[in-house]
């Protein structure tokens, strides 16, 4: 297959490209390096069968030869990001995805959309199945995310009843692993910095606020999984081991041997209360389901970013 990568230099783009290049594919990746990295990609400079392209997607896509898959990754994904960058993050959901659906329409190939969780917003139904229509503020901080991949889902549905296109939804829950920003404002990046640079963890809210984390290995099988099965409705993707995130912040003190302190700064608004996949869907359809530990994915994640703090101290 000739696969392309919208924000294949991302995190998650990024472990998609080697899994293809791993598994003999050819590999287009597009990023404009907005929260994506070169260094992500670096090691595949060069490599048979890869190509990078710098680019905008909200622009026209011209790839020359022909495409048998696009994955849609390209999105600012963090809570900061996407509160710095609340257009560029409506205009990737809606003019990129539709530019991604065009570019399908003209090579005959396959569109997986990377939607979200947070199409469920603060979700009243726990946990979620992908029949929960969500409950979503329109006009909050998280809505330029939120909605944008609630219009990207929509259009990609109407690219296939209109014209007939293959096409793939996963919704992804909240996921973590090697090439993460140390500084994505995220609660894995955050937690793990302060223990590795000896500073309180920062609990925002009381802490009672649920989440599940899914290894980046886990989420990539499904992901493959999910394109080759020829399933066209929005499928989750996510650990469902959920915890609160003052477990969770002791659970990473325990991991790491650590005594630092919790503290406890004031929850963002609209932060969902509560988060938790129902993968019966992924489970019946692809049999998939995660099978990375916690402990062991923190350990890796942890090893990834002790490299760039020596790196970068
Ligand atoms: N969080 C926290 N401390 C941090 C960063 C995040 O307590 O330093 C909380 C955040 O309020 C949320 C959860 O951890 O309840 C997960 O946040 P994240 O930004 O990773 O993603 P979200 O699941 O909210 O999209």
């Amino acid at each position: 297959m000739r696969v392309v990568i919208t924000g294949g230099a991302g995190f998650i783009g990024s472990h998609l490209c080697d899994r293809f290049l791993n598994d003999g594919h050819q590999v287009v990746c597009i990023d404009n390096l907005l929260t994506g990295k070169l260094e992500n990609i670096q090691h595949l400079f060069g490599q048979d069968g890869f190509l990078f392209v710098k680019q905008d997607i909200t622009n026209y896509i011209h790839i020359p030869g022909p495409v048998d898959a696009i994955l849609h990754f390209a999105s600012p994904a963090s809570p900061i990001d996407y509160a710095n960058f609340p257009i560029q993050t409506l205009k990737v959901g809606s003019l990129g995805t539709h530019k991604v659906l065009g570019l399908a329409k003209d090579k005959g190939a396959t569109v997986l959309l990377a939607s979200t969780s947070e199409v469920y917003g603060d979700p009243l139904i726990h946990p979620q199945p992908e029949t929960y229509w969500g409950n979503v503020n329109t006009t909050g901080p998280r809505s330029c995310y939120d909605e944008a991949k609630r219009f990207a889902e929509a259009m990609v549905t109407a690219y296939r009843h209109t014209h007939g296109l293959d096409t793939r939804i996963v919704r992804i829950f909240n996921t973590y692993g090697p090439r993460m920003r140390l500084a994505d404002g995220r609660v894995v990046p955050a937690f793990l910095s302060q223990v590795l640079r000896g500073e309180p963890l920062t609990v925002f809210g009381d802490g009672s606020q649920t989440r599940s984390f899914c290894y980046v290995d886990d989420l990539i099988e499904g992901i493959v999984r999910l394109l080759h099965s020829g399933h066209n409705d929005p499928v989750n993707i996510g650990n469902p081991a959920e915890m609160t995130i003052k477990e969770f912040a002791e659970t990473i003190l325990r991991v790491f041997d650590s005594d630092l302190k919790i503290v406890y700064q004031p929850l963002p608004k609209d932060d969902p209360k509560v988060r938790r996949p129902d993968i019966s869907k992924a489970k019946a359809l692809l049999n998939w389901e995660p099978k990375v530990s916690l402990e062991d994915g923190l350990r890796k994640t942890a090893k990834y970013f002790q490299t760039q703090l020596s790196a970068n101290p």
